[in-house]
């Protein structure tokens, strides 16, 4: 059959993002034989450049811009069915469009790294695992104690109930746990099984987690909410069906994630699927704990740990629908979900919900315009809510709910500012520090301090000249790593030995100056050498396993002081502590940044929050030079609520954010001008659009000019209007495409930036 209308000799053409830094999609022509019908939220493969890549279809027409001779056709098709929703297709689309960011790019952040490169989207019902031998299971690990990774190995496996460990558990084990399972294999005492695996994740859990999890589980269930919790539960409940922001506003401790559970068990109810986003997963296991004891077989992790095939099977279960609730990080924000009900973001005000790299979303935005696509209710948690989400409760678009006291026997700690002007101080502590230490111990209880700064010193100074080590990549100090007799910038990474000489004036007078967790962990060790202390930082716990058995000797008391950077604000429950100490307050006073102090009053709060959790009351002592600081006092005396209130007035009477809208374009480039130049140029775009409502800050050298050895600018640009912004932005960006000036540096663009460095 010949048809001849001009329409049916047009041939289909597929417009695809492709995951590369471009703003546009590309046209390819459809194959004139296709087993399945083409839809859109496909993955395909196509010829691009002199190699292939995948990509993603996103819509199907007779139109292009390009000549038909010029259209290539595709290589392959490669799922069945869509793998993203239409729904799914239009939140990426807006997400791209607001962030101005290229949709391809955004696309491929979507996907689990196997599915980007093209992987089937097969659950795998089977896992290979190691399973011990009858001769494993029977010879004494001492018969290996030539070898010690293999003798640790066999004792693992002995351990285990079903006498296996599974890829998950060897990579918890070692890094380098291949060679150690060959051998084993090679001496008869381990041997290849599949397992049959009913639940697409479902790592095996080791013996002790699981009692823990057993024992928080049956003491939750029990639990009857308090009024004030009720009245949140059913506030929520009677607005389910449709698209409501409800900021759940609670003191630490005031049982916020047991609304959450006691919402999310309606969802369930109701077979829709529930979204759970937290800051940090591998930072509070206690959490993920929880979740798993109530919802084992219902729910799916997803977060930066796990091997790629492991976020695959996540990622599948959840978007085939075979399982209901997603718990993951930021990264999981975009996932697929044919059911979604509900969306629970917790501590709803970390920064960390904002990417600060490519892709600079912020997941609680998102979040918000995913819950408004789908006509489904979001609830943000927190004990110290962004001063953006408050503004949005006063101006009515969010339903502001308190939780005002912590739930069951745990009380309020009382907090203390600590004038240690003129004191005198044993390396950073003061004498009515370590006097309330030592009472604290000597009541069995546990100490907690704080100090977000890690390594020995943050500077290290000639006494004789002057000198400072220095980042040579970066305009940055060298910070003192004294157990590794290292000295490494905290910036790019570079590292070097720790050096004895001044290499200005050959003096061996060389002085750290400051104070980091680690010199803080030498004083303490000498003050109170019978107490055992744990350290958690970056630097401690970057070894697999090693958090947890810190955080495993804090909970069975065999540890009773500890100290840490901010890692310990995550949402730690740690129930025999009763002391809190922030050993410097005043570090974050004074950030450039006019975010700082509500980090700083979040912080506080937050840290605060891990004192007396359980039956004992606990206390919060400030270390400070600024007794009289307005904004620690308000915060001490009256709270979080009342420092945001002052803090919200502040930001209206200066316009600054959330009363208006900001954007940092970023340059960069190996050399100094370049940047400086580019900026320069956008700047001369702007005015020539003579909008007066748009100010412009800039451009100006970044705070760090030079990091990592590229030289660095940025621009401000603020408006009282969104959308004036957003189409500045948009014509801004368009422009750019086609500037010289633009090829010879790396640009970004930040909308609603959180950090202004
Ligand atoms: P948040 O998430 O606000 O920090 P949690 O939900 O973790 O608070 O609750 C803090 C502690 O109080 C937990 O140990 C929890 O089991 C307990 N808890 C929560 N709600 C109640 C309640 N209604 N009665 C008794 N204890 C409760
Ligand atoms: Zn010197
Ligand atoms: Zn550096």
């Amino acid at each position: 059959m010949t048809a001849k209308s001009p329409q049916s000799v047009k041939p289909t053409v597929l417009h695809v993002a492709i995951p590369v830094p471009l703003f546009r999609l590309f046209d390819y022509l459809a194959p004139s034989f296709t087993e399945y019908p083409l839809k859109p939220g496909i993955r395909l493969e196509v010829p691009f450049g002199n190699g292939k890549k995948i990509a993603y279809l996103i819509k199907i027409d007779h139109e292009s811009t390009l000549a038909e001779s010029k259209l290539k056709p595709i290589l392959s098709v490669l799922d069945k069915e869509p793998l993203l929703s239409l729904n799914d297709l239009t939140l990426i689309d807006w997400a791209s469009r607001y962030y101005h960011h290229p949709l391809g790019d955004v696309i491929g952040s979507v996907f689990p790294a196997l599915l980007r490169q093209g992987k089937s989207t097969v659950i795998e019902t089977h896992e290979v695992v190691y399973a011990l031998t009858p001769h494993g299971k029977t010879l004494s690990p001492e018969d290996l104690k030539r070898s010690p990774k293999q003798q640790a190995l066999l004792t693992l496996c002995q351990h285990h109930p079903l006498n296996v460990v599974s890829q998950t558990d060897l990579v918890n084990f070692s890094k380098h746990w291949r060679p150690a399972v060959k051998a084993l294999i090679a001496k008869g005492l381990l041997h290849t099984v599949s397992l049959q695996v009913n639940k697409p994740y479902q790592p095996d859990k080791l013996a002790h987690k699981t009692e823990s999890i057993k024992s928080e589980g049956t003491k939750n269930y029990t639990l009857k909410l308090n009024l004030e919790q009720q009245s949140c539960v059913d506030a929520i409940n009677s607005a389910l069906s449709g698209f409501n922001v409800f900021l759940l506003d609670g003191v630490t401790g005031s049982g916020k994630t047991e609304v959450y559970l006691r919402i999310i068990t309606t969802i369930l109810a109701r077979n829709q699927q529930v979204l759970v986003l937290v800051p940090e997963i591998n930072l509070t296991p206690q959490l993920e704990a929880r979740f798993q004891s109530r919802f084992a077989d219902a729910i799916a992790v997803s977060h930066s740990q796990l091997t790629d095939k492991q976020r695959l099977q996540a990622w599948l279960s959840i978007q085939q629908g075979n399982q209901s609730i997603l718990l993951g990080t930021r990264s999981a924000l975009l996932t697929p979900m044919p059911n979604l009900g509900l969306i629970i973001l917790d501590e709803e005000h970390d920064p960390s919900y904002k990417q600060q790299e490519g892709f600079r979303f912020s997941a609680r935005d998102v979040a918000v315009m995913r819950a408004k696509l789908l006509n489904i209710p979001v609830i943000l948690g927190s004990a110290t809510p962004s001063l953006e989400s408050l503004a949005n409760c006063e101006a009515g678009r969010y339903r502001h709910l308190m939780l005002t006291e912590r739930a069951g026997e745990a009380a309020q700690p009382d907090m203390l500012l600590l004038d240690i002007r003129n004191k005198k101080m044993h390396g950073g502590l003061s004498e009515a520090l370590l006097t309330e230490i030592r009472k604290t111990l000597m009541q069995n209880e546990q100490v907690l301090l704080f100090l977000n700064r890690r390594g020995f010193a943050p500077t290290l100074i000639c006494h004789h000249c002057g000198w400072v080590a220095r980042c040579r990549s970066c305009d940055a100090n060298l910070v003192v790593h004294q157990q590794d007799r290292r000295m490494r910038c905290h910036h790019c990474g570079k590292e070097d030995y720790l050096i004895q000489i001044c290499p200005a004036c050959q003096h061996p007078e060389l002085t750290p100056l400051g104070l980091g967790t680690e010199r803080i962990e030498d004083v303490l060790k000498d003050i109170f050498p019978e107490q055992t202390l744990v350290r958690l930082d970056r630097d401690t716990t970057q070894r697999k396993g090693k958090l947890q058995s810190y955080l495993d000797q804090i909970n069975d008391g065999s540890a009773n002081i500890i100290l840490g950077t901010q890692m310990l604000a995550k949402g730690h429950h740690f129930p025999n502590v009763t002391l809190v100490a922030l050993i410097d307050a005043d570090s974050g006073l004074f950030g450039l940044d006019y975010r700082a102090t509500e980090r700083l009053a979040q912080l506080v709060m937050q840290v605060a929050g891990r004192a007396g959790r359980a039956e004992k009351k606990g206390r919060v002592i400030l270390q400070t030079r600024q007794p009289e600081h307005p904004l620690l006092n308000t915060l001490i005396t009256q709270g979080y609520r009342q420092f945001a209130i002052t803090a919200l007035a502040e930001r209206r009477q200066a316009k600054l954010p959330p009363y208006s809208y900001q954007a940092i374009w970023r340059a960069q480039a190996n050399k100094p001008g370049l940047p400086f130049a580019f900026l320069q140029s956008v700047v001369e775009l702007i005015h020539r659009q003579k909008n007066p409502q748009i100010a412009v800050f800039g451009p100006v050298p970044a705070p760090m000019e030079k990091r990592a050895g590229v030289y660095r600018c940025q621009l401000l640009l603020q408006s009282k209007s969104r959308s004036n912004l957003q189409t500045l932005l948009a014509f801004l960006v368009e422009k750019v495409q086609t500037s010289p000036d633009a090829k010879k540096v790396r640009w970004s663009l930040d909308v609603d930036p959180v950090d202004l460095y």
